[in-house]
């Protein structure tokens, strides 16, 4: 096993990849910014670094910090979490050469997969279903982008290869409309991620988001771990995840599960991965592939049971999967509830101390969360506070087991988005399942 990691991270992660460590008898190194003393994991951790001053880009984001980090305390491998590092192909490559393990994939992986145009394209060559698209990046030639469209057939969506988090990307209904889309589009992708390629797809009207999980060892084994359905969403950011996603048949699992499968053999993916999908009359769309542990992974864990957090430290330490794919059984339904430090109704960022914290319990009940009675909020970082996770027998009984924890759940000092929480969980509509990602849009102009 390894014998020391550093976790590159901050929040409900660090302290998630903490206790895996523990659990596992590796020793911990946690390396925060200069506003971020006083977080939970920092105070369990064995050794604690403090990498730079509270602005991520000169702390979390620092790659040199975070390296020399692990020099100094002879640590044995990184663990980037979610955001900052995570998906920076640079940074794994940098980790490896100064010969650490990285916990995630290989940095070419990481690299082909953050190309939204060569992930596509490698997975459609791999048998993952896609949309219908421009084939490559739009050249500048009016009249051939034109005949790229009309091939799709509109309504398409117009993308930006570098483009995340939602951004650079413009629906057009018609042909009217397409010249001044790319050339907008074009212009913020290149002032947003310093790329101006773009590509078009067809643009589905009601799909949900629906994603599958895998893990894969460094000696060719790869499982799924079916799907999560993450459909509740604002702002393409999601809001509340589930696991299984209503509707979806043993068979329909099976069958994407296993082309994810046969695509992570092909490119010799490692660790955990999860192929995102737009999902809608019944087929599945790939639109990306996050090559990271990622916030929602706890529901799956509740349902299959197998712990992803450890299963990437074993993976990282060489070893063997030690599950084979139909020892993987789903039981019973989990929802989880991303906590933030948010005004409920505007959405705006709430830092601050918390002066009254009481967690919920009871059976069912699970809450990842880094936050203690009069922990101070900094305004540096997003603004997730925690996940409230609730499992049961099935969907229903797993929804009234999360309405009874929002409700004794108690954070004083700053707002929260519970009360959006508590709406949501008791819609009828998202009661009945299977509602699409423009669902909770269209629930808050009302
Ligand atoms: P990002 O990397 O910025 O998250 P994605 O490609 O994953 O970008 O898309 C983000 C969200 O945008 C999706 O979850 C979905 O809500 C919406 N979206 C993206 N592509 C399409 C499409 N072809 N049709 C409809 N909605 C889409």
């Amino acid at each position: 096993m390894l014998d020391k990691v550093v976790i590159a991270n901050r929040g409900e992660i660090a302290l998630r990849v903490l206790r895996a460590c523990r659990e596992l008898g590796i020793k911990t190194v946690a390396v925060h910014s200069s506003a971020d003393r006083d977080l939970k994991h920092v105070r369990l951790a064995d050794e604690s670094v403090c990498i730079g001053p509270p602005p991520a880009a000169d702390s979390y984001l620092n790659i040199p910090a975070v390296v020399s980090a692990a020099e100094v305390t002879d640590a044995a491998a990184v663990h980037p979490g979610y955001g900052f590092l995570s998906e920076n192909a640079d940074f794994a490559e940098r980790v490896e050469q100064s010969g650490f393990h990285f916990i995630g994939p290989r940095p070419d992986t990481i690299r082909l997969m953050g190309d939204k145009l060569s992930a596509i394209e490698r997975m459609r060559a791999a048998g993952v279903p896609c949309l219908p698209g421009s084939g490559g990046a739009l050249g500048a030639d009016a009249g051939e982008t034109r005949r790229a469209a009309r091939g799709v057939g509109y309504p398409v969506i117009v993308k930006a290869v570098g483009g995340g988090g939602g951004r650079g990307m413009r629906v057009v209904r018609g042909e009217e409309e397409l010249e001044r889309a790319v050339s907008m589009t074009r212009a913020e992708a290149q002032a947003a991620f310093g790329d101006d390629r773009l590509y078009l797809e067809k643009y589905l009207e009601r799909p949900r988001h629906v994603e599958i999980q895998v893990l894969a060892d460094s000696h060719g084994n790869v499982v799924s771990l079916g799907e999560r359905d993450c459909s509740i969403q604002r702002r393409n950011q999601k809001v509340i995840e589930e696991a299984p996603a209503p509707g979806i048949t043993p068979e329909q699992r099976r069958s994407i599960g296993a082309r994810c499968v046969r695509a992570c053999e092909e490119i010799g993916y490692r660790g955990a991965g999860t192929f995102e999908f737009l999902f809608e009359k019944g087929e599945f769309y790939f639109i990306e592939m996050n090559t990271r542990i990622q916030v929602e992974h706890p529901v799956t864990e509740m349902v299959t049971g197998i712990d992803l957090v450890k299963a990437q430290l074993r993976i990282a330490a060489g070893d063997t999967l030690d599950i084979a794919q139909d020892e993987i059984v789903i039981r019973g339904h989990a929802v989880e509830c991303r906590l933030n430090a948010e005004d409920p109704r505007n959405f705006m960022p709430s830092p601050g101390r918390i002066t009254l914290f009481h967690p919920p319990g009871g059976p069912g009940i699970r809450l990842d969360s880094h936050v203690y009675n009069g922990y101070v909020v900094p305004p540096f970082y997003d603004s997730m506070i925690g996940k409230l996770i609730a499992h049961g027998d099935d969907r229903e009984s797993a929804l009234a087991r999360m309405r009874t924890a929002l409700d004794e759940i108690v954070i004083d000092g700053i707002a929260t988005n519970i009360p959006l929480h508590e709406d949501i969980c008791s819609d009828p509509s998202f009661r009945e399942g299977g509602v699409d990602i423009h669902f909770l849009e269209r629930k808050l102009d009302i």
